[in-house]
């Protein structure tokens, strides 16, 4: 039976490096341990969390009397002609570096976008507005009470940032990804000019989850450009600040607590309300206590 490791601290399972004690933290290494890890936590009643990469989520500074489930042990793939079959806890922007080997297109966009491939399905991560759903073939989930599934692209309801499966409550195991045969100079340059796009961006500068907020593309509101124009770049709260570069970013720039970061989301999210009528969307989630 899969047993937990006994209090141990989130933040070095985070892009933001911050967060407390979770008091049980387990590490499945495939679908059937995760299923195992699910029937343990529900004879025993604990609340319980899934992280894949930690990259776009805040972990609170309290203890959190409860599970953490992290899926980065589950990222064995395969490779076949037309497609790839990846375990949930592969890193995303290894999966760009393995079709870039097998001199595969595709897939580029998921080059150092941080992070799990499990937890971009989850979030239907996108880069230069391709969704991993655009790639999507199918993929395995688990759901606590329901079981096991296997789920085609269709099935799943995709939409800007959502994969209505997810919500659900069911969690990504492994998946199949679509790719196609290209030259292996043009994937190179266009995973080059990716790296460029986004060291210019200072994305990797600090640690951060990246965007904090959705952008709205139904009333065409770009949150970074919306933030930038109301003067948000460089406000800060202790240790952490909105980035200089992307003012949809709040970055831990000095020890930041989960309190600090929060505390500017909060801020932001007022200001925006009362000068400007808009209720913003949070896209990075919370776990734990604050
Ligand atoms: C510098 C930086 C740049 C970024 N750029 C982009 C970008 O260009 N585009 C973009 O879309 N995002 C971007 N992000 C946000 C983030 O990288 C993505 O959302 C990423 O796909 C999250 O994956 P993760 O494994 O880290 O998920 P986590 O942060 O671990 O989890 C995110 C959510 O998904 C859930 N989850 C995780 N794994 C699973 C699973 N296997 N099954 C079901 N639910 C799961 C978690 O419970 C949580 O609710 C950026 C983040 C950073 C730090």
């Amino acid at each position: 039976m899969i047993q937990p490791q006994k209090n141990i601290s989130i933040a070095q399972y985070t892009n933001y490096k911050i967060g407390g004690v979770a008091r049980d933290v387990y590490f499945p290494k495939n679908t059937m341990e995760l299923y195992e890890t699910f029937v343990a936590i529900r004879k025993a009643n604990t609340p319980f969390y899934i992280l894949g990469g930690g990259s776009n989520v805040l972990v609170g500074d309290g203890y959190w009397d409860g599970a953490v489930i992290i899926t980065t042990g589950m990222n064995p793939y395969k490779t076949f002609g037309d497609c790839i079959m990846c375990g949930a806890g592969l890193e995303t922007s290894r999966v760009a570096e393995i079709a870039l080997e097998n001199g595969k297109t595709g897939l580029e966009f998921l080059y150092l976008l941080p992070g799990s491939i499990g937890g971009a399905l989850a979030m239907n991560a996108r880069y230069d507005m391709i969704n991993i759903s655009d790639v999507l073939i199918d993929f395995t989930a688990v759901h606590p009470e329901k079981g096991i599934k296997i789920f085609n692209k269709d099935e799943a309801g995709f939409a800007y940032k959502i994969n209505s499966v997810a919500a659900d409550g069911w969690y990504i195991t492994e998946m199949s990804l679509r790719w196609e045969n290209g030259n292996i100079e043009t994937i190179r340059n266009r995973m080059d000019s990716i790296r460029e796009k986004r060291d210019q961006g200072g994305h990797f500068e600090f640690p951060s989850c990246g965007c904090i907020f959705k952008n709205d593309y139904e009333r065409n509101i770009q949150v970074g450009r919306l933030l930038d124009e109301m003067g948000f770049k460089g406000y800060t709260h202790g240790g952490s600040q909105v980035s200089n570069n992307h003012a949809n970013f709040i970055n831990n720039m000095n020890n930041a607590t989960a309190r600090d970061v929060l505390s500017i989301i909060e801020h932001i999210e007022h200001e925006v309300k009362t000068q400007k009528g808009i209720e913003l969307q949070r896209e990075v989630r919370l776990l734990g206590t604050f």
